[in-house]
């Protein structure tokens, strides 16, 4: 077991068990030429529908185009505010700034790591509009109570799932539904690491709203009704008919992969929940977990010491997210802050999220288990 080298993801083992399925897909796609807007898109956005339980589903080019598209569908103006978590990728802070509308950042729960829905309210003004609900690392954030504050203050809610793409959301009367098809839009990533990830980058956005699914689809293709009809200002965000053509024979994958890596956590939870220094990931009542990402919180500023003893027995590891958002420099004239951020920053400190991912063996997590086991005594 020694001389390791354990990736955060395999997406070789992944691919050389869907091989022949994929490359027929790939080929297929090369005799016929149609690389842009073939049937094999509309084909996987049926699918994709059928998996998610919603009436619309309209692909696009990457996860952040798909924010984009959102917020320009929704018709938000110039100085609308936009509620977004101060704990997460850039992508939802990135678009609404670019779209002259302002971010207003919210802190997030300590233990799900997901906006802190109780600070929400203390964040709403005259300008706000919207809020961006990203459900980080594979668990669905507290919809039930974004949804009654959006319901109250008239704001439309934005469903960031690039994270966590096939995690039920289990309502009040127990009822399961999947994350993104809750709020009035939802977006996601093909983004090769993410639960669905296609050979490239990709996207899409879901609803249940025909008008806005129409908005959303012409704003995706140049604003355009017919071609060269031009009935909105839009952009240009496609998924390319290859990567369709993966990503619908992935999908049939997606339960088995996320089931996988729920099988890893329930080990890492055993194992490691007698850690001194180390806290495993919490578990909402109300969210499946689909551990897109295993997260630990490190405890008593040790996560750093154990980062590096990982590294030297070789066992990857990476800190998401380094800096909140809050602290980046290039929001740093437009964020809002209304109300005390302390945890986004605390967990900037503190987390850190070791390799899961569906075809990793026993034997893999073993020595990743018992090299974290041996770094909590020493570090
Ligand atoms: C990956 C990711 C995105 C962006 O997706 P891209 O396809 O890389 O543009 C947006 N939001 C979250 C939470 C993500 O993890």
């Amino acid at each position: 077991m020694e001389g390791k080298n354990i990736p955060m993801v395999d997406l070789r083992s992944q691919y050389h068990r869907l091989k022949g399925e994929i490359d027929e897909a790939i080929l297929t796609v090369n005799e016929s030429t149609a690389f842009i807007n073939g049937p094999q898109v509309k084909e996987f956005a049926t699918h994709l529908e059928e998996y998610l339980e919603i009436p619309f589903v309209i692909p696009c080019g990457n996860g952040t185009d798909a924010l984009q598209i959102a917020l320009m569908a929704l018709g938000l103006r110039p100085g609308d505010e936009v509620i977004v978590p101060a704990f997460n990728y850039v992508a939802a802070v990135e678009t609404v700034t670019l779209l002259g509308l302002v971010p207003v950042l919210v802190d997030v729960d300590p233990w799900t790591f997901n906006i802190n829905p109780w600070q929400i309210e203390q964040c709403i003004s005259r300008r706000t509009r919207a809020i961006i609900a990203v459900h980080l690392f594979g668990q669905a954030c507290d919809m039930g109570i974004i949804l009654g504050i959006a319901k109250s203050y008239h704001l439309y809610v934005i469903e960031d799932n690039a994270q966590s793409l096939g995690t039920g959301y289990i309502c009040e009367d127990g009822t399961v539904k999947k994350a993104g098809t809750l709020g009035h839009v939802g977006t996601t990533s093909f983004f090769p690491s993410k639960p669905l990830g296609c050979y490239g980058d990709g996207g899409a956005l879901m609803t249940s709203d025909r008008r806005l699914a129409d908005r959303i689809r012409m704003i995706a293709s140049h604003g355009q009704t017919e071609k060269y009809h031009h009935k909105l200002v839009g952009c240009n965000s496609r998924l390319d008919t290859i990567q369709a053509a993966i990503l619908d024979v992935k999908l049939k994958y997606l339960d088995e992969f996320n089931d996988n890596r729920i099988k890893l956590a329930v080990r890492y939870d055993e194992m490691l929940s007698s850690c001194k220094h180390i806290e495993v990931p919490q578990k909402s009542t109300f969210s499946q977990h689909i551990f897109h990402q295993y997260t630990l919180v490190v405890k008593d500023g040790k996560r750093d010491s154990l980062q590096q003893y990982l590294k030297e027995k070789g066992v990857a590891s990476t800190v998401y997210y380094p800096i909140p958002l809050q602290d980046q420099e290039a929001f740093k004239d437009t964020a809002f802050i209304p109300y005390k951020i302390k945890v986004a920053g605390d967990l900037s400190k503190s987390v850190l999220s070791i390799p899961i991912y569906s075809e990793m063996t026993v034997e893999t997590q073993d020595y990743i288990i018992k090299t974290i086991l041996e770094a909590d005594q020493k570090i």
